[in-house]
């Protein structure tokens, strides 16, 4: 069956794999079996297995993962070649070609996985299955140093792939493969493990899109990350909500610090409203014997309270400029009152808007 495969690379004029050296990746990962993902980069077919806590395997590529996590570059940086040949899965097969190198090599290796299922139904030869394992709260390397088990899940590892893998590698773009903050905060999880600044930053940008339909718990997330920044924009929309209605998930999840913050930026903004709500009309000597002073009067403290009726507590105070002016005759007064809504627009500009 092998050899069919090999006559299609013959018929398809795939250019030859090199001899010499013999590739590294020599202790490969059991192939014949139906990977969850493995993508292709440039055409090849990866080399590393790496099974998630959800029981799913991927087949992904050494090179890239230690280009693009300090992890990875630190474990096969550190650990020698002929070592990590050197393994219970058997000395190394320079002959075996390890990478089909071309962009059929999906396809190709779609036949060989055939192949081999084929193979392995005669001969009953069933490639091993890995051991049962406990699920893992690090990358643990299992049976060969190139097959790990990993604490992830399939969903938060194929999202974390997307963004180290070159774009185009697969069809899901980020903003797909982050289509929530809860598994855009596990990503960045996982590329804080892996170590990833590739993937960090990228997962880190997206969270900036969540900002608006999930203030709260953007701000959680961003501040138990100590993504400040991004912790100061989300607070901006989060100070709508009070802090009676947090869940105590979240609450956690914020902590103790980021939650005083929050908690007192909603208080300075509560007190600094009501007090700017709590002035009375501006007056002065005309406005003292001014017979349309009452109406003036009247009219300010109408428009108050019924701007204080359910005030957003992040409001800049617009709502006073709807004042109905009907009925003032007296210009001079018309002007205090316009000072009075004026001065309080200044002031409600000067609260503290994020912590
Ligand atoms: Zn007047």
């Amino acid at each position: 069956m092998f050899q069919s495969t090999k006559d299609l690379n013959d018929d398809l004029l795939v250019p030859p794999v090199p001899e010499s050296p013999a590739p590294a990746y020599t202790a490969l990962p059991h192939r014949d079996v139906d990977f969850f993902l493995a993508p292709l980069l440039n055409g090849q077919i990866g080399d590393i297995e790496l099974e998630t806590a959800d029981g799913k395997r991927f087949l992904v590529h050494k090179k890239l993962l230690e280009q693009e996590t300090v992890f990875f570059h630190i474990y096969y940086g550190f650990i020698p070649v002929w070592r990590l040949s050197n393994t219970s899965a058997g000395p190394p097969h320079p002959n075996i070609p390890a990478q089909a190198p071309s962009a059929l090599g999906g396809l190709l290796n779609l036949s060989k996985i055939i192949a081999s299922h084929i193979r392995a139904s005669i001969e009953g030869d069933a490639p091993p299955h890995l051991p049962p394992k406990d699920p893992v709260t690090a990358p643990t390397p299992t049976t060969t140093p190139y097959t790990w088990m990993v604490p992830e899940t399939s969903t938060i590892l194929a999202a974390f792939l997307t963004l180290i893998y070159p774009r185009g590698t697969f069809a899901t773009p980020h903003e797909g493969a982050l289509g929530s903050l809860d598994i855009t905060g596990r990503v960045i999880r996982a590329a804080l493990g892996y170590q990833s600044a590739k993937a960090l930053n990228a997962a880190r940008d997206r969270m900036y899109h969540f900002i608006e339909s999930q203030p709260l718990e953007t701000y959680a997330t961003a501040s138990f990350f100590k993504f400040t920044d991004l912790a100061r924009l989300a607070s901006k929309s989060a100070v709508r909500i009070p802090s009676s209605q947090w869940s105590a998930e979240t609450r956690q999840l914020m902590g103790k610090h980021a939650a005083a913050r929050l908690e007192n930026l909603q208080r300075a903004r509560q007190e600094g409203l009501d007090q700017i709500l709590s002035k009375t009309c501006h007056a002065d000597q005309h406005s003292a014997s001014c017979t349309q002073r009452p109406h003036i009067e009247s009219t300010w403290r109408e428009r108050v309270q019924e701007v204080a009726k359910d005030l957003p507590i992040d409001s800049d105070l617009l709502e006073l400029l709807e004042v109905d002016l009907r009925g003032i005759q007296c210009g001079d007064c018309l002007m205090l009152l316009g000072t009075t809504i004026r001065e309080s627009l200044y002031e409600a500009r000067e609260l503290p808007v994020c912590c």
